[in-house]
């Protein structure tokens, strides 16, 4: 039996069952990019489209457990984190990711459709919903600085988040930049900082920021007046996470996913009683 030549994500996050954030959104975008998503849950929430009820954690080595039985059979080139709720889940993702990367089993498997064999991990820091409920236990930030984000490719913080990793108060580009090179102190290759949250910047304008070691890139673009939306931080670092899987590089991917996500912001659905959620079609391609 000859494994399937499909390029291969797999999500490791919360569930969200109103269906816009957590793996619902995540399978959603892969399906959406051409991608096999598998998905494995790391906790339960209750939320619908007005906010997170509660969240029900789950033991961490049957959590753990789930993850490392897919990776071997499975084998994607990528994984995506999402909400992991609680320390002990993210030392030991970055445990099984290191063992992943060391095995020789990804040699010879077909990874993406471009041939290439490099395995990419996209870590998105979920600290907080976005009606604030917490979606991270205590002791969860060290866990991602000292385990997960020296084994990471592109870590996707928003400004809360990226305040909360560099210990400083983010006002302006100049600010985001100097966190994001910060957060890079931790071994991270990427950082994707999101500048949505960004107080004080120019009314209509929203600014992304890439930074590498060697490489820094500013995404501009208009800013979608109103636009507080729920799972925009799952569906850009699913598509993120797509577009490497695909074979694009980390520079044209993110590029691409930005693109993607910011037409979806511009065409949200409205499918509950509370917020929008972005709309995970295809660039352009309109229901109806
Ligand atoms: N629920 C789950 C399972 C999530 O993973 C996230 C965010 O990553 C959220 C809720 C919050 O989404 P938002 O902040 O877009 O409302």
């Amino acid at each position: 039996m000859t494994m399937t030549c499909v390029p291969k994500v797999l999500t490791f996050a919360g569930s969200d069952p109103s269906g816009g954030a957590g793996i619902q959104a995540d399978l959603k975008v892969m399906t959406q990019l051409g991608v096999y998503g598998a998905a494995a849950v790391a906790a339960l929430t209750r939320q619908t489209s007005q906010g997170v009820v509660s969240v029900m954690p789950l033991p961490a080595d049957w959590v753990i457990a789930q993850v490392e039985e897919v990776l071997w059979d499975i084998q994607p080139s990528v994984m995506k984190t999402g909400m992991l709720q609680n320390a002990d889940v993210i030392r030991e993702i970055g445990r099984l990711w290191r063992k992943y990367i060391q095995e020789d089993i990804q040699r010879d498997a077909c990874r993406n459709i471009q041939g290439s064999h490099n395995l990419a991990l996209v870590v998105d820091p979920v600290l907080h919903s976005g009606t604030g409920v917490s979606l991270l236990a205590s002791g969860g930030l060290d866990a991602f600085w000292q385990e997960l984000l020296p084994v990471t490719t592109v870590v996707t913080p928003n400004v809360p988040e990226a305040e909360a990793f560099s210990g400083m108060e983010i006002r302006n580009t100049e600010d985001m930049e100097q966190a994001a090179r910060c957060i890079l102190n931790s071994g991270v290759r990427w950082v994707l900082l999101k500048g949505g949250h960004l107080p004080g910047c120019d009314e209509d304008q929203i600014v992304d920021l890439l930074c590498g070691q060697d490489q820094i890139l500013w995404f501009r673009g208009q800013r979608v007046p109103k636009a507080d939306l729920h799972g925009t931080g799952c569906t850009l670092a699913s598509a993120v996470a797509s577009f490497l899987a695909l074979g694009f590089s980390v520079v044209e991917g993110v590029e691409r996913a930005v693109q993607w996500v910011r037409w979806g912001i511009a065409n949200p659905l409205f499918v509950g009683q509370g917020r929008g959620v972005v709309c995970q079609r295809e660039l352009g391609v309109k229901f109806g």
